[in-house]
């Protein structure tokens, strides 16, 4: 494995990350702009992992990472056991929720499942070094940005697929070297 990322070199992590090219964007949650209903959609419409947590779509801005599963579990609790939790409810991943006027549904507050600070490479980060910090830091995913914004994620299973690539295309780049 060592030798075989000599010639890794040149991949970037902006090359391994999704989305690839013409797929469609990442798929986010707003930090104070999303109900209850959104999530949902959002959980039964993908099976991803886990969520980047950003300021609003127009900034990208990171503010954290959330696990698929602590969001199922935080919902369903909340919907059964938590007053005037509805579909409309907004979710809040921020510090402080802004006060509601009275005639609103209850707001679900939901920093406490936010990782905080998810591991983020740059998009220019060599995928060699990438591969690294996935196996000294037993990382599950990482995030990527360009000039502080959010631009894309490396799962643990996308660095390994990248892994196994490299490995097919050593005869040809031992041939080149
Ligand atoms: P795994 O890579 O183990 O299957 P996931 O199910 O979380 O883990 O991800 C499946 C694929 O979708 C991966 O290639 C990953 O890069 C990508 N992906 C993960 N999370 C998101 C997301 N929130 N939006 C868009 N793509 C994602």
């Amino acid at each position: 494995l060592e030798a075989k990322e000599e010639f890794s070199h040149k991949t970037l992590a902006m090359d391994v990350m999704r989305p690839r090219r013409n797929d469609p964007p990442l798929t986010v949650i707003t930090q104070d702009s999303m109900t209850v209903e959104d999530v949902e959609s959002i959980i039964n419409e993908t099976t991803y992992s886990g969520y980047p947590v950003v300021v609003s779509r127009e900034s990208q801005r990171l503010v954290g990472f959330v696990l698929r599963r602590d969001l199922i579990i935080s919902i369903e609790n909340a919907r059964k056991k938590q007053d005037g939790i509805v579909s409309t409810s907004v979710i809040y991943f921020t510090d402080h929720s802004p006060p509601l006027p009275p005639s609103s549904p209850s707001m679900l507050k939901l920093r406490s499942i936010l990782d905080l600070s998810p591991f983020t490479v740059t998009d220019q980060t060599p995928m060699e070094i990438v591969v690294d910090i996935f196996r000294k830091l037993g990382l599950r995913q990482c995030l990527v940005t360009h000039n502080g914004k959010l631009l894309g994620i490396i799962t643990k299973k996308d660095v390994l697929k990248h892994i196994a690539q490299l490995a097919n295309q050593d005869p040809d780049s031992i041939l080149f070297n």
